[in-house]
């Protein structure tokens, strides 16, 4: 009875503190003269957009946001972290910064934000897929699950791998660019994990040391039995991937994560 109203009173909370960000914290306006690169069309056919930063480097990063709509903060630091990098220069790196793959989620989202409840709408495309399970990998199942809050969810992973418009245009933008580290944004739980590799265990415990945020081992992803998702994929196509779980569903946490943001891009220098 005390926790059920503990957790009641916490969503209350959540749902104010979300409901202040999105007024307050609005999307920011991206600046002139970026070099946009068009990725191609979503399911509802909205444009999907990553802008580049620095050339010719032989380390190519690619930060992403919104995977996941209703994770509106992620977009946010994305459209943050643009801001930043605009008129900066860079040695020895490429930064491509991906706002968000799954607009379509987005759209429901900011027509439903769903304050009090954690933001439930718009976590997947349009076909109702999760994204973050639809990639072609050697586990790829059409069915898997999501805990959402502590209630285990069943979720479709689409067809099958790369049946959907925005994972398929992400693993092509990868190959095509040559990226060969990833970071992709989730919100909330202030969590991060890597995949497999040395260089992306490396870089997941300094982005663990300078935000603050648990580190969650192979062992414990493992467990949670998901399938399909981008690190896995990422695994089976030598590409380093760190996965962040944001502080706020609806806040940029550009505070909490700046720092380890540019120690990520300022590791690759000579
Ligand atoms: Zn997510």
């Amino acid at each position: 009875m005390l926790k059920t109203l503990k957790g009641k009173v916490g969503d209350f909370v959540r749902g104010f503190h979300g409901l202040y960000q999105n007024k307050f914290d609005k999307y920011l306006m991206l600046p002139e003269g970026l070099a946009e690169i068009s990725l191609g069309y979503s399911n509802e056919d909205r444009e999907i957009f990553a802008y580049r930063f620095g050339a010719d480097a032989k380390i190519k990063i690619l930060f992403m946001g919104g995977i996941h709509g209703n994770e509106v903060g992620t977009i946010k630091l994305m459209y943050k972290l643009i801001n930043y990098l605009h008129g900066k220069r860079f040695l020895g790196v490429e930064i491509y910064v991906l706002p968000c793959l799954n607009p379509d989620g987005l759209a429901e989202a900011l027509e439903s934000p769903d304050y009090f409840s954690g933001g439930r709408y718009g976590r997947f495309n349009s076909n109702k897929v999760d994204l973050n399970r639809n990639f072609k990998t050697s586990s790829f199942e059409p069915e898997n699950h999501w805990f959402f809050g502590d209630k285990n969810v069943s979720v479709y992973c689409g067809e099958s791998g790369f049946s959907e418009p925005e994972s398929k245009l992400l693993a092509n933008f990868v190959k095509d660019h040559g990226i060969s580290i990833l970071y992709s944004f989730h919100s909330r739980g202030k969590e991060i994990m890597g995949s497999r590799d040395d260089l992306a265990q490396k870089l997941t415990l300094d982005f663990v040391e300078k935000t603050g945020y648990k580190y969650v081992p192979e062992e414990s992803w493992r467990k949670m039995g998901q399938t399909g998702t981008i690190k896995e994929w990422c695994e089976e196509n030598g590409v380093s991937y760190i996965e962040i779980e944001s502080a706020t569903r609806f806040g940029s946490d550009w505070k909490n994560q700046k720092s380890a943001i540019i120690g990520a891009i300022k590791y690759h220098y000579g």
